[in-house]
């Protein structure tokens, strides 16, 4: 089990009565020299890295420094990790150290740190993948688009692969020479004085992007960019239920990188058209029906449009302006569901701006007739009953 491991006092080099500042101290100066960014590729350096981390770890932590003390690596059932044999059963990786202990290295290393816990993979040169950039398209989607899900073929202007160079903009893909700058290696050593003396640090070689390699020969079709414009056409889907300015992305379809590498996305923005007699309100669909007085007020029937058809709806007798008739499931699905909304149809009854003579005399007649002047009770029951209208109980809705 544990029974190989070095003693901690061991590993950092200092006694077993340390002050927490020499600990402090020692630990320092083995993460300094033992630094992944000083020793590419080297697995002891990386090793003992780890285990001054994991040493560290136990040793500035009273609690667990006293049961190391009493304990030391065999631990009892009660022991740390989960009594899996170690301090740390599946050792520490390179990330707990940096966030962990990322502070005791203060700002000497600049962003070296930073940007090493998250490339690190002991790979040398560095594995570098350049990603193309995302292309960004709008399209047009009508009511009945939304309602049923529509398949696109849109013809696009794309950076894709040169085919002659394999997309590395070496002549047939094999023109390369080891880049002179770096030796192959990807990286370049500058020498920086902090206050922890002389600091090596690696930077990834500008010459070759950390490749370790550059183009000896550039190809002539692309001329050693590894990409060319094509225009291409792309199919796909865009589901039922979407709304204007949302965006669909396409993974890998976008530009190619230069150089060979992943493709950026295609983002799809959706843009919905305005349709001339219905308007959209999230799943529902909301069409304003101009009545003629007579229909509202003797009932009878009304043909409204819906999503690539039309409907016919009952109106009962006596119905008001403002009055909202509801047609279930004649709205838009919703996205990524079986949920419909509905056609909600918005009631206004037409108050004839021109009368012939005749018009006015039979309207005259009825003028003071009992049940077309609504008295006070009427009025107030049929306020309390249209949403839209202002009143006590709901206003402001
Ligand atoms: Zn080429
Ligand atoms: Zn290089």
């Amino acid at each position: 089990m544990a029974d190989n491991k070095r003693d901690y006092y061991e590993v950092l080099g200092v006694s077993k009565t340390a002050t927490p500042d020499e600990i402090k101290k020692a630990y320092r100066k083995m993460a300094v020299k033992y630094h992944p960014d000083k020793n590419p590729g080297d697995k002891e350096a990386e090793e003992k890295f780890k285990e001054a981390a994991e040493a560290y770890d136990v040793l500035s932590d009273a609690d667990k420094r006293a049961k190391y003390d009493k304990f030391g690596h065999a631990m009892g059932p009660q022991g740390f990790g989960g009594g899996g044999g170690g301090f740390h059963a599946g050792g520490m990786s390179m990330e707990d150290i940096f966030a962990q202990f990322g502070d005791i290295f203060g700002g000497h290393f600049g962003g070296g740190f930073g940007g090493f816990a998250d490339e690190y993979g002991g790979h040398t040169p560095r594995q570098h993948v350049n990603k193309g950039t995302d292309l960004r398209i709008t399209v047009k989607v009508t009511l009945k688009d939304i309602m049923d899900g529509v398949d696109k073929k849109i013809k696009i202007p794309r950076l894709v692969a040169c085919e002659h160079c394999k997309g590395t903009g070496a002549k047939d893909g094999t023109a390369f020479k080891t880049c002179p700058r770096c030796h192959g290696t990807g990286y370049i050593t500058t020498v920086q004085q902090t206050i922890l003396g002389a600091m090596q640090s690696q930077q990834v070689c500008p010459e070759c992007e950390g490749e370790g390699k550059i183009i000896s020969e550039p190809c002539t079709y692309c001329n050693g960019t590894g990409v060319e414009k094509k225009e291409e056409i792309v199919s796909f889907h865009i589901p039922a239920g979407v709304e204007d300015g949302m965006v669909l992305t396409l993974r890998g379809q976008g530009n190619a990188p230069r150089h060979g590498g992943v493709n950026g996305d295609l983002l799809i923005v959706i843009q919905e058209e305005k349709n001339s007699e219905l308007i959209r309100d999230g799943d529902d669909l909301i069409y304003n029906l101009m009545l003629d007085f007579p229909t509202a007020s003797l009932g009878g029937s009304a043909e409204v449009p819906t999503v690539g058809g039309r409907a016919r709806l009952k109106i009962p007798a006596g119905t008001q302006p403002g009055k909202v008739l509801r047609l279930r499931g004649k709205g838009l699905p919703r996205m990524n569901s079986s949920v419909k909304g509905d056609l909600l149809v918005n009631v206004m009854v037409y108050v004839p701006e021109e009368l012939s003579d005749t018009e006015k005399a039979a309207i005259e007649s009825l003028k003071d007739s009992s049940n077309i002047v609504p008295t006070e009770s009427t009025a107030k029951r049929i306020f309390s009953r249209l949403r839209h209208i202002f009143n006590k109980e709901n206003r402001g809705v």
